[in-house]
């Protein structure tokens, strides 16, 4: 698996990421051993980052996942753990929270920051992202929050996550510590990132973006409307050219990128994460690139 450096100073990272949003809704189980299953099926195929928020699972998987850590702590040392925080959403871990919001307060991030390293298991986490921008927050009192947390040696890198480029610039004006990343969308059905100016603004940074639900959350293998059927079919042609399965051939589409976002993966499946791996080795031409830009819009590029 290749290996990325995220910022010019920042983290190592895997090229691929194992995303955690829906440890808690395995089929097969949301229980340490099954959560371990699925670190170790990583860890043997070198995807080393794992990507977090406080939120996922309405705020379980970081436990779900920190008890496999409890339980084999020299774990820690193979991997790299993201977490994300900001957004506040009604449910039984936050009884007092009635209605959805975002808050990236100073005071809030280190709050948070607090709840993940005790939920984590562990004494630092590698990177920490706002995972949305909250509209009520100055942006000095956002950096004066990643500021201390890093400064108490509770985090090692900071970034954001569905950040506009204004909004990335405005941070970073108040921050000493560069932000590493930007963490958004980005796949075949998808492509905002491409056009507004996110993935430029990484790339002139010397940042790598992280690619969130690059099979757009499974609708680019299953979705039934008329863009995925007609993306699909095209994808099916060029996994025949590449002997590679359609999955492999999407994320491929997503590491072509010249920005090289760093391709976080959400499969409970442990042979979709095998498989996952494996398309680490599959390079697009540009024609077959294009070809797939053109079935996901339907059109001829202008
Ligand atoms: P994804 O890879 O786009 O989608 C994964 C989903 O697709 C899984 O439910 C998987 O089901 C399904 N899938 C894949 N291939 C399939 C097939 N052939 N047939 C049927 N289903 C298939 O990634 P994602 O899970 O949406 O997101 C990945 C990670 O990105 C998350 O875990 C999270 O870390 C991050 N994320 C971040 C944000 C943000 O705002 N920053 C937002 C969303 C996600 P199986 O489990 O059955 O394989």
């Amino acid at each position: 698996m290749r290996r990325l450096t995220l910022s010019p100073d920042g983290p190592e990272v895997s090229a691929l990421a194992y995303g955690v949003w829906r440890l808690a809704d395995d089929p097969d189980g949301a229980t340490i051993k099954r959560v371990r299953e699925k670190i170790d099926v990583c860890i043997e195929n070198g995807i080393t980052t794992f990507d977090h928020a406080d939120i996922y699972g309405m705020y379980t998987c970081e436990g779900l996942f920190g008890a496999a850590l409890k339980e084999s702590p020299e774990l820690r040392e193979s991997m790299e753990i993201v977490t994300k925080c900001s957004i506040l959403a009604p449910c039984d871990a936050l009884p007092d929270v009635n209605v959805k919001y975002y808050n990236a307060t100073a005071e809030y991030i280190e709050r948070s920051v607090e709840r993940s390293l005790a939920e984590l298991h562990t004494d630092h986490i590698d990177v920490l992202l706002i995972h949305r921008p909250d509209w009520l927050a100055r942006a000095e009192d956002t950096a004066a929050g990643l500021s201390s947390v890093v400064q108490q040696g509770k985090i090692r890198a900071v970034g954001v996550s569905n950040y506009s480029t204004d909004q990335f610039d405005l941070l970073s004006s108040y921050l000493d510590t560069p932000l590493v990343t930007n963490q958004v969308e980005v796949n075949l059905l998808r492509m905002d990132a491409i056009y507004d100016g996110t993935l430029n603004q990484c790339e002139q940074r010397g940042i790598h973006p992280m690619a969130w639900s690059p099979l757009a959350g499974g609708h680019i293998a299953t979705g039934d409307d008329e863009q995925a059927s007609r993306l699909r079919h095209a994808l099916d042609a060029v996994a025949i050219e590449l002997e590679a399965t359609v999955e492999q051939v999407a994320l491929a589409w997503v590491a072509a990128l010249p920005s090289q976002p760093q391709i976080i993966i959400g499969t409970n499946k442990l042979d979709r994460i095998r498989e996952s791996a494996a398309a680490e080795s599959i390079t697009l031409s540009r024609t077959q690139w294009y070809t797939l830009w053109e079935a996901s819009k339907g059109v001829d590029v202008p």
